[in-house]
């Protein structure tokens, strides 16, 4: 039979965040991964769904090497920094690429959202493959009270192609929670800010997104090129919890304050 998704029940208390850009290599999962850390910190109930199925990076992000466990036919998803994560990488060999279609990627979903045991969550995020394609409107149908997060880059290029991530909400009628800028400045030694990507993607973006959807979409925050927010990348332990003191870990606690 039909199965149930706990999240969609209408006494969920869970909060649901999609996390979308428009393009890849914008920060969409370290940002996804940061935030979610930083909640756990503060002593929330949080996981994390990565469905980017393409590129799929959230267990290295997060050190994690465990796959899920599975009891009677439930699945135990891993856990990292208070954080229960599960992954299309936990269920392929090796570092084989995926090429699924549609109705696949569509089933996936569903059973990480109805077999993994989350437990009871206050936050659950899903960090979506980039771009408007099927995962986001698996989304829309199986979770239509996920919130919308937009991550781009201060670039007008990148910002255009957010917006049309950001406009399947309006189709779906789903909520758009804020937008993120990452990558917006680097600060240098003599305190000045070097604009490597341009300026005002984010604002431009949330110009835009208010008005295609007729209401006010915040810029949640702006995020600067920060050498450690890609080392704690690199080595799994999130900038938030490795480097709180960061320029680049300060900006993401003030974006999970507002969540
Ligand atoms: P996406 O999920 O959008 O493809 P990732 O989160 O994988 O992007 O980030 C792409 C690369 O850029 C990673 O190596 C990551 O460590 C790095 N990165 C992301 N945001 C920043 C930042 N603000 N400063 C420095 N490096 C960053």
């Amino acid at each position: 039979g039909q199965r149930r998704i706990p999240f969609n029940e209408p006494d969920s208390l869970t909060k649901v965040y999609a996390v979308a850009s428009g393009k890849g290599g914008v920060g969409k999962s370290s940002v996804t991964v940061n935030l979610a850390c930083a909640l756990a910190a503060q002593g929330l109930r949080v996981g994390i769904v990565d469905a980017d199925v393409y590129g799929f990076s959230v267990p290295a992000l997060m050190g994690i090497t465990q796959k899920p466990t599975q009891v009677d036919d439930m699945i135990l998803p891993p856990v990292a920094y208070g954080v229960k994560v599960i992954s299309i990488g936990m269920f392929v060999s090796g570092n084989k690429p995926v090429a699924w279609r549609g109705p696949m990627l569509h089933r996936a979903l569903e059973q990480f959202l109805t077999d993994v045991y989350f437990g009871d969550l206050d936050a659950l995020f899903l960090d979506l493959p980039p771009g408007t394609g099927d995962i986001a409107i698996s989304v829309a149908q199986l979770l239509p009270k996920a919130e919308i997060l937009v991550v781009t880059t201060p670039q007008a290029a990148a910002a255009d192609v957010a917006e049309r991530a950001g406009a399947i909400a309006t189709q779906t009628g789903q909520t758009i929670a804020g937008v993120i800028e990452n990558m917006s400045y680097l600060e240098m030694p003599d305190g000045g800010r070097m604009e490597l990507f341009g300026s005002g993607g984010g604002a431009v973006l949330t110009e835009r997104l208010s008005s295609t959807v007729g209401a006010e979409v915040p810029l949640l925050g702006q995020i600067p090129l920060d050498i450690q927010l890609r080392e704690g990348g690199d080595t799994g332990v999130p900038i938030v919890l490795g480097r709180p003191e960061a320029a680049g870990a300060a900006a993401l606690a003030g974006i999970a304050g507002q969540l």
